[in-house]
């Protein structure tokens, strides 16, 4: 049977990038367990993360709060209570072209890593899930959508719509304003 404790020991195993020839530095980052109400999304952690072993551990963790503080969230008690992820789990190294910010994870590394992600959605099942950058909102929203028509909006699902809570079905999603009467989440 799966288990949280089971899924992660194998992302922290997990060379399949590197097997495949994409350059990262493997040692998934995550951070939670099993029950937390909220499950964050980010894009792939920054070499911080990977030395601190702590998602959004540097500038990233200090934007992030700063919205989820302006949402009512404190840090500590957001990163002790709720569950934080990403898309890809290992360091994608520095932009080869740049030279600055983080290389964005190739679509291949985004399908290997795909399947880790729909296993930690379906053994948290989170009531809200949080989708912080561009690669998180595309993977789970329609592709039809601009991410300009995406940024700051929130939708819900009514559970009995949510056979398969990772292959959303957006037609079943209510409007935001019925998020506060239906939804409540600890902080
Ligand atoms: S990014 Fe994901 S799929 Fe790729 S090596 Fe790390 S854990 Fe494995």
């Amino acid at each position: 049977m799966d288990s949280l404790t089971e899924l992660h020991k194998e992302m922290r195993a997990c060379r399949l990038c590197l097997e495949a020839g994409h350059e990262i530095v493997p040692g998934a980052v995550f951070r939670g367990s099993a029950g937390a109400e909220v499950l964050l999304i980010g894009q792939a952690p920054g070499v911080t993360e990977v030395e601190a072993k702590r998602p959004f551990n540097a500038t990233s963790g200090t934007r992030l709060f700063q919205w989820l503080g302006e949402a009512g969230w404190d840090e500590d008690a957001f990163r002790a209570r709720h569950y934080m992820t990403a898309v890809t789990k290992c360091y994608p190294g520095k932009d080869p072209k740049s030279g600055k910010g983080d290389r964005v994870p190739s679509k291949e590394e985004q399908a290997l890593c795909r399947p880790f992600l729909e296993r930690e959605i379906a053994l948290v099942r989170p009531k809200l899930m949080i989708l912080v950058g561009g690669l998180a909102i595309k993977l789970l929203y329609p592709a039809k959508l601009k991410l300009n028509e995406v940024v700051g909006t929130a939708v819900y699902f009514p559970p009995e719509t949510l056979i398969n809570p990772v292959n959303f079905n957006f037609d079943d999603a209510l409007p935001v304003s019925v998020i506060g009467e239906r939804l409540s989440v600890n902080g």
